[in-house]
C-alpha cells in the first residue's frame, strides 16, 4: 500500500483531557471513519493512550495508533501548543514535565475559581472537576459548567466573557517554554509539531518569529492541514513549511464530532510539502 491511500489524523482529544469521547470510543469512531493512522494528542497528558491501544487490539480495529501529546507552552506571553508525536509514553523526563504542567493547571484552576467567585459564580472548580473525567482540568471544563449553569449561552461566550485572554476570570498560565517542550519530546524519542499555527492570532511577523524559534529549538514540523480552515491559511502554512524547511502534519483537533468537524476530515496535503510521515513504517503495510 502506498502512503497516498492512507488517511492520517495526527491531532485528537479524548476524555483524558477535554475531548468528549473516551479513548475506546475515539478509536472506534476513527476506524468507522476509515482513519488508518490516528494520533491521540491530549492536553498535557498521555493517560488516554493505553485504553485506546487496548481497544484497538481487543476489537482488532484496522488502525495504527500514534502515541502523542499536546503540550501547552508560553512564548512571549502567548499560549502556543506543541504536539509531540511518536513519543515514548514511559519517558521519565517527559513524565516529569507533564507532572509540572499538571501542577500549574491546578494552580491556575484555583485562581480561575477565585476570580469567578468574586464575580458571584461559586464552586466553579469543583463543578469543572465533575466535567473532567480524567486528571486534566481544562478551561473547556469550566466553560461547560458556565454554559450548563446558564451563565453564558455557549462555550464561545464563556471564553469571551470569562476564560479567554480578555475575559474577566482570565489567569495567565505557568506553562513550560517552547524550547522545553521540544527538548522533552525529543528525549522521549518523538517529533515536535507546532499545532494550528494560524489560530493564535499572530501577525505574520510574529508567526515567522515563532517558526524561527521553533526551528532553532530543533522542532520538526508544523500543522498545515486542519479542520475548518480557509484556503488562504492552508496555502500560507504550506508555504511556511517549505520556507522554514519544516515537515507538514495534519489533524482534525477532534474534541467531538459536529457537522463540520470529524476524525480524518482534513484536506490532503499539497504536493509542495513533505509529510511528517514520509519515512514512517506505517506507510508500508
Ligand atoms: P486550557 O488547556 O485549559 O488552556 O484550555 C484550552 C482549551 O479550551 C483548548 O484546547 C480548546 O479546546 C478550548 N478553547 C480555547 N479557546 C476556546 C474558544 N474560544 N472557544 C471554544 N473552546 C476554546
Ligand atoms: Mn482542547
Ligand atoms: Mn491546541
Ligand atoms: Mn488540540
Amino acid at each position: 500500500m502506498t502512503d497516498k491511500l492512507l488517511c492520517y489524523d495526527l491531532h485528537s482529544h479524548t476524555t483524558a483531557s477535554d475531548g468528549l469521547l473516551t479513548p475506546a470510543d475515539l478509536v472506534r469512531r476513527a476506524a468507522l471513519n476509515h482513519v488508518d493512522v490516528l494520533a491521540i494528542t491530549d492536553h498535557d497528558t498521555v493517560a488516554g493512550l493505553a485504553e485506546a491501544q487496548a481497544t484497538i487490539m481487543a476489537e482488532k480495529l484496522p488502525l495504527h495508533l500514534i502515541n502523542g501529546v499536546e503540550i501547552s507552552t508560553y512564548w512571549h506571553n502567548i499560549e502556543i501548543h506543541i504536539v509531540g508525536l511518536k513519543i515514548a509514553i514511559d519517558s521519565p523526563e517527559l513524565g516529569e514535565l507533564l507532572q509540572k504542567q499538571a501542577l500549574s493547571r491546578r494552580e491556575r484552576a484555583i485562581k480561575i475559581d477565585q476570580k469567578l467567585a468574586r464575580l458571584g459564580i461559586m464552586k466553579a472548580y469543583q463543578q469543572a472537576q465533575v466535567y473532567a473525567q480524567g486528571e486534566i482540568v481544562s478551561r473547556a471544563h469550566f466553560a461547560r459548567f458556565l454554559v450548563d449553569s446558564g451563565q453564558v449561552k455557549d462555550v464561545s461566550q464563556a471564553f469571551k466573557k470569562y476564560l479567554g485572554r480578555s475575559g474577566m476570570a482570565y489567569v495567565p498560565p505557568i506553562w513550560c517554554s517552547v524550547i522545553d517542550a521540544v527538548q522533552q519530546i525529543h528525549v522521549a524519542g518523538g517529533l515536535a509539531v507546532v499545532a494550528h499555527p494560524t489560530r493564535y492570532g499572530l501577525t505574520q511577523t510574529k508567526l515567522k518569529k515563532l517558526l524561527t524559534d521553533f526551528k532553532q529549538a530543533g522542532g520538526e514540523a508544523i500543522e498545515v492541514s486542519q479542520s475548518r480552515q480557509s484556503v488562504k491559511d492552508f496555502n500560507l502554512l504550506s508555504q511556511y513549511a517549505n520556507n522554514f524547511a519544516l515537515l507538514a502534519s495534519q489533524g482534525s483537533d477532534f474534541h467531538n464530532f459536529s457537522d463540520y468537524l470529524d476524525l480524518g476530515k482534513t484536506e490532503p496535503l499539497s504536493k509542495i510539502v513533505k509529510p511528517i510521515w514520509y519515512n514512517w513504517p506505517e506507510n508500508k503495510q
